[in-house]
């Protein structure tokens, strides 16, 4: 299986050096050449198997021989070994035809354990055949850097370093950061806000004789295999509510449009997949888009769902070198005038992207008033992100079964839970004592040379 850059200009590589390289070298993403197609008996065929099989089966076409079927059958075992629940992504049911995907069982609560942790097995053993090592650097406001250090955490061969916001992240997000105690865990407060921990993590990568010097790799939201393992939840999901003999939609809360493009992938692979929802808090650029066909970033307004309040979705690029007919040099050119405010996409393109995205929002008062009715109406407590899917699945549902993507535990944002319904969600038996661990963390000035010789002291170890 061969790799293509959305922007068309960068060197077509295999499965395992586009999940190293992440970016690709014209700035553009990775995408496989051709999607791989799953027969309608083959995916009738998942029905009823463990999580890990139909994640070997949906995962395997894409990734060719860069992984042998032992190696990826140990490496998909070891990486959900740790979640919290056998069935790994648990359906439950909201109301009629409508169905709520549990995608927070992971080790972090949160779905992104569910690509980081596979990812973090694949890096491992690709670095041992190639007898080297790496140091992955990350910055975070929150999810993210805590599903990568507990990806990595104790991995041969890797050391990571996560940045976040000092005093800005929530103490159950920091405490998931800083108590792991394995020596390759760095966790590091920057004096300074999200923002600047992002641009120290570019600073690192474009000092390339740093780079080179000390192996650094990236594992962000726009890495190919981290979209890819997300595809597996929507096959087992759809499968679960009768595919591929009845088509099923989903609801999912979108901020760097990584999790809904894998259900894109999905439908691409032959998945009967009904309709899509972009489903965003009010930073909501990708509704104004699918609905003014203007891309258009505006200042980030805080939320009570933290992990959309973004304006630029990176992942948006794949879903627009699909709609533009795959010509890379089209999207070259609109991703070009982003840095002058903005673009309009071309009429064809947003029919296209119409036709394979719907999209809503909700208003942090709607998200709010989503968590206390589901709690009402089923007993169920909803994270923000997963009541944004709620709200806006219920505005479109339609005569296929709706599954709304849960994207986080309620505990994870005990506060907005609260302050909703009056009820202050636990965390789970697993992780009862985080508030107890010892915390180990390194405080730092927003420094580019003091961030560099804190990493070159402790990968020197
Ligand atoms: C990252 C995240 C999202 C957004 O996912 P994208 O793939 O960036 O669109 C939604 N909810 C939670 C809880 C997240 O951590």
């Amino acid at each position: 299986m061969r790799y293509v850059s959305t922007r068309g200009q960068a060197p077509v590589l295999g499965f395992e050096e586009a999940m190293f390289a992440g970016l690709a070298r014209d700035g553009g993403l990775y995408v496989p050449e051709a999607v791989p197609r799953l027969a309608p008996d083959a995916i009738a065929a998942l029905a009823g198997l463990p999580y890990e099989e139909v994640a070997l089966r949906v995962m395997r076409p894409f990734i060719g021989d860069a992984f042998a079927e032992d190696e990826l059958r140990a490496a998909v075992a070891a990486a959900h070994a740790g979640f919290g629940h056998p069935a790994r992504a648990p359906l439950k049911q909201l109301a009629p035809n409508r169905f709520l995907l549990e995608l927070f069982h992971g080790p972090t609560l949160a779905f992104k354990d569910f690509a980081m942790q596979v990812i973090g097995q694949l890096f491992q053993r690709a670095l041992a055949r190639r007898g080297a090592r790496i140091t992955i650097v990350g910055a975070t406001s929150g999810d993210t850097g805590s599903a990568a250090i507990e990806a990595f955490r104790g991995l041969e061969g890797v050391d990571v370093f996560i940045l976040f916001p000092d005093g800005r992240v929530s103490e159950v997000q920091r405490r998931q950061m800083t108590t792991p105690a394995e020596a390759n865990v760095h966790a590091i407060a920057l004096q300074g806000d999200f923002d600047a921990c992002q641009a120290r993590v570019k600073d690192l990568f474009n000092d390339h004789a740093f780079r080179d010097a000390v192996g650094l790799a990236a594992v962000n939201s726009i890495n190919w295999a981290r979209v890819l393992v997300q595809a597996v939840y929507y096959f087992a999901a759809a499968v679960a509510l009768g595919a591929p003999h009845r088509s099923v939609a989903f609801a999912v809360p979108t901020g760097n449009f990584g999790d809904v493009y894998a259900g894109a992938v999905a439908r691409a692979m032959g998945l009967p997949v009904a309709r899509l929802v972009v489903a965003t808090n009010h930073n909501d650029i990708l509704h104004r888009c699918l609905t003014t066909g203007r891309y258009a970033p505006e200042a980030v307004r805080p939320s009570i769902s933290p992990s959309m309040d973004i304006q630029l979705a990176s992942n948006f690029e794949r879903a627009l070198f699909d709609a533009l007919g795959r010509d890379g040099s089209a999207v070259a050119g609109l991703m070009g005038r982003l840095a002058a405010g903005g673009f309009e996409v071309p009429a064809p393109a947003l029919a296209a992207l119409r036709a394979a995205y719907a999209s809503g929002r909700a208003s942090e008062a709607e998200t709010a008033a989503t968590i206390a009715a589901t709690l009402a109406a089923t007993g169920e407590l909803l994270c923000p992100h997963s009541a944004v899917a709620a709200k806006v699945a219920a505005e479109v549902q339609g005569p296929e079964p709706m599954v709304v993507l849960a994207t986080a535990h309620p505990a994870k944002f005990p506060e907005a839970v609260e302050a909703a319904t009056g009820l202050r969600p636990a965390l789970p038996a697993r992780l009862a004592d985080l508030h107890d661990r010892p915390e180990r963390v390194t405080v730092l000035p927003d420094d580019l040379a003091a961030l560099q010789s804190l990493i070159r002291e402790r990968i020197a170890r």
